[in-house]
């Protein structure tokens, strides 16, 4: 067990409990601790189904849980050491060292440095849109213009249109969203890969971040992950998060990858400390259990699929998904939609300006999808 039941039973003794230093906890000692005679549930049992942001429904697994429970005892201790031994777990999956590794509260704080450290006044950032908004809030609060670019007619980013826009003027950052969220697309490696070289010979001083939040669910045999490419390239920078398929979205762990001196200059931006001793273990018990992973995209795919028969068995249209959400087309504002479905007790995204008619679905677990897809049933016959 990482980040060890040792430390755990430290903190207990510490506390003046007087427990033995034994791996195996007596009654008694499950009576002074009563959280730990039971996990919490694995997920919330009441409430709205929530299908709105793109989480795992399952929740991390219970291996995680009990890694973080077991690091309860070095609650009263900064959490270094269990950052840098994640960030080493990291860095070793990828067959890097440290050094390229950035850790952040969740991606959404690698993003927000990607902002603050490449974009200025005179350095724009270009987006897409519809993307993550993260990078261009971010904009907003320090007053960097903002270039968007629409997505083509197959809904994926248009790379081309994003490249030239790096160099008019020259852009801080060029926010690539892969898969894309809001529109579910991918590009496969080689698309990235001369997006970068156009982007590189367009503005040669331009960073592209390309985010990769949804890697995990990917099923096109052309896509690849852009992190081997890095090792050549001082202005791209990937970022990773534990929010989706590793069910942490709750605990904030994400990061980056890049060559050290990239990484050196988003370094001073970041929240120091800024990954909590629970995060930690748990990040290091997920990344710990690959076969754990592989039966939670299997899950997920089988709701997609599920999801997908449903709405076409209506006739409406799902754009092809490479995540664990989907776009329907609902040929109706989504706005409405989104309303009606809370009123009966389901959360869909937010509408997108640009798909006013598309209502983004996160895929729950099956039995949310059977109850979300009555729900959504009674909605388009009502409306
Ligand atoms: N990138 C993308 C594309 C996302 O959709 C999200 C969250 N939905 C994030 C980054 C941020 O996730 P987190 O901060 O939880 O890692």
């Amino acid at each position: 067990m990482p980040l060890s039941r040792r430390g755990f039973l430290r903190g207990l003794g510490a506390g003046g409990a007087g427990l033995a230093l034994s791996p195996a906890l007596s009654a008694r000692e499950l009576q002074a601790f009563p959280a730990l005679s039971t996990l919490a549930p694995l997920a919330r049992s009441t409430g709205p189904i929530q299908l709105d942001r793109n989480e795992n429904p399952n929740g991390p697994g219970r291996h995680v849980l009990e890694a973080i429970q077991a690091a309860f005892g070095d609650a009263s201790r900064y959490p270094d050491d269990p950052e840098e031994e994640l960030r080493k777990a990291i860095a070793a999956s990828h067959g890097l060292t440290p050094d390229w590794v950035l850790m952040g509260c969740g991606s959404t704080e690698i993003l927000r440095v990607a902002v603050m450290a490449f974009c200025r006044g005179d350095r724009p950032l270009v987006t897409a849109a519809p993307t993550f908004e993260e990078p261009v809030r971010m904009a907003g609060t320090f007053k960097v213009p903002v270039a968007e670019v629409m997505v083509g007619r197959d809904m994926g980013l248009d790379l081309e249109a994003m490249a030239r826009a790096a160099a008019q003027p020259p852009a801080g950052l060029v926010f690539c969203c892969n898969p894309n969220n809001p529109t579910a697309t991918v590009h496969g490696l080689a698309a990235i890969r001369d997006f970068l070289a156009r982007t590189h010979a367009a503005s040669p001083e331009t960073t592209v971040l390309v985010d990769e939040a949804y890697h995990d669910f990917v099923e096109m045999p052309s896509y690849a992950t852009a992190i081997p490419l890095v090792k050549e390239d001082p202005r791209l920078v990937v970022s990773r998060t534990f929010s989706k398929v590793y069910g942490l979205a709750g605990f904030r762990v994400g990061y980056a990858v890049a060559r050290p001196e990239t990484i050196a200059t988003m370094r001073p931006w970041r929240v120091g400390n800024g990954i909590n001793l629970g995060a930690a273990a748990g990040a290091v018990a997920a990344m710990g259990a690959p076969a754990h992973i592989k039966a939670e995209l299997a899950k997920s795919r089988e709701s997609k699929a599920f999801t997908r028969k449903f709405f076409e068995g209506l006739g409406y249209r799902v754009e092809p998904s490479e995540t664990n959400f989907v776009m329907v087309n609902i040929r109706r504002d989504s706005k409405e939609f989104k309303d009606a479905c809370l009123a009966r007790g389901v959360m869909v995204g937010r509408q997108f300006p640009q798909f006013k008619q598309h209502t983004r679905i996160s895929i729950g677990s099956m039995e949310e999808m059977e109850r979300a897809t009555n729900i959504f049933r009674g909605v388009l016959a009502a409306s």
